[in-house]
């Protein structure tokens, strides 16, 4: 009895030291974004954002617990030189994003790390290159990277420069799918060259990649089904400006205001407002938007500002201005149960905010 016990167990031993001998099976669960304007990766555990400032670094907000740590993993690390992924990352990384147990990411701006896709444990070990991507990352400030399956879709841009007088002539730029198993890039659409980048992306919408394109006349917005590669024009009668994309929300800034486009259901609504949304947090609860330069002021100095002004979505077409100077506000970008998680316009850092205080409207 006992015998044969022992011989379980240590069957049960071999079975296990067997299975881990091969490896630990690659976890690619979950999905997350990187929005290049905040430089922030946004996931459904956090976030992943930059420190500004002189002691730059990267620190994850975890939702559940509240805290900031920084992407680090050595013992009595003072975060403060580049040994620390932390430090080191901050100045090397182009986007980034998380997948499972890791994260991955593309790194420019140093000749030995230019242009690769990198991947490394959640604490920063490990790290390992991937495969080359020979593009910069997507320089509107409204375009995002995605991060899914084992795939990142991005847009990547190139400089074009006169051979004989180096003169700057246009940016050619495409969107791309990097697979983070195989190391190879795939064209989604076709590359175009302009005087500014052709195309945005916005994010994913079940299986459709949701983007912009511009036609040499305006900018448009497109669908993609990521299986088949057809593309579908979803708007194409405004020249839109800015694009966000949440849940099956689509806001776009156009000339004139801002139109509301529901993916879903198709019904588009269009929204009167003066200058461009920079910004803007929806959902069931809460439909709220940031508007830049609207009308020019003048400051105690004299000088001309545009001030950034916070509307609130009223059903029925009204809009509600909540705050006209959001110097040291926080504006949310995502909700955890009854809790809004906001970044503060200084320091870009995460905080929470009820929704009772945010709504707080001006006196
Ligand atoms: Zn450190």
């Amino acid at each position: 009895m006992k015998k044969s016990c022992i011989s379980l167990m240590l069957c049960i031993a071999l079975i296990c030291f067997g299975g881990c001998g091969k490896g630990k099976s690659e976890d690619w669960t979950g999905s997350s974004v990187w929005n290049s304007g905040f430089s922030m990766c946004m996931m459904d555990e956090g976030v992943l954002y930059n420190s500004r400032g002189e002691d730059g670094k990267l620190f994850f907000y975890d939702y559940e617990t509240g805290t900031s740590m920084p992407l680090c993993a050595r013992a009595n690390c003072e975060h403060t030189s580049n040994d620390c992924m932390a430090v080191s990352l901050f100045s090397r990384v182009d986007f980034i994003g998380r997948l499972g147990d890791r994260w991955y990411y593309h790194t420019t701006g140093d000749s030995q790390y230019e242009g690769t896709f990198y991947q490394c444990d959640l604490n920063g070990e490990n790290e390992k290159p991937i495969g080359d991507f020979p593009y910069t990352s997507g320089t509107t400030g409204d375009t995002v990277s995605v991060f899914y399956e084992h795939y990142c879709v991005t847009v990547g841009e190139d400089l074009s420069f006169d051979e004989k007088t180096e003169e700057w002539e246009g940016v050619a730029s495409g969107i791309y799918r990097f697979d983070l198993k195989n190391g190879k890039t795939e064209a989604l659409t076709e590359e175009k060259e302009y005087a500014r980048p052709a195309y945005a992306v916005y994010g994913l919408w079940e299986n459709s990649l949701i983007y912009s394109e511009w036609n040499g006349e305006k900018r448009m917005i497109k669908r993609m089904d990521l299986d088949t590669k057809k593309q579908e024009v979803l708007l194409e009668d405004n020249d839109v400006l800015t694009g966000k994309l949440q849940g099956q929300t689509l806001l776009c800034s156009v000339e004139d205001g801002l139109i509301v486009l529901d993916l879903e259901t198709g019904k588009k609504e269009e929204v009167e407002t003066n200058g461009v949304a920079v910004d803007c947090f929806w959902d069931d609860q809460l439909k709220t938007f940031i508007i830049y330069g609207e009308e020019p002021e003048t400051d105690e100095n004299g000088y001309t500002i545009y001030p950034a002004r916070i509307y609130q979505y009223l059903d029925g077409g009204d809009v509600h201005l909540l705050k006209s100077d959001y110097e040291d506000f926080v504006f949310p970008f995502a909700r955890v149960e009854d809790t809004l998680i906001g970044r503060t316009v200084r320091s870009g850092k995460p905080e929470p905010i009820t929704q009772e205080d945010f709504l707080k409207v001006l006196p």
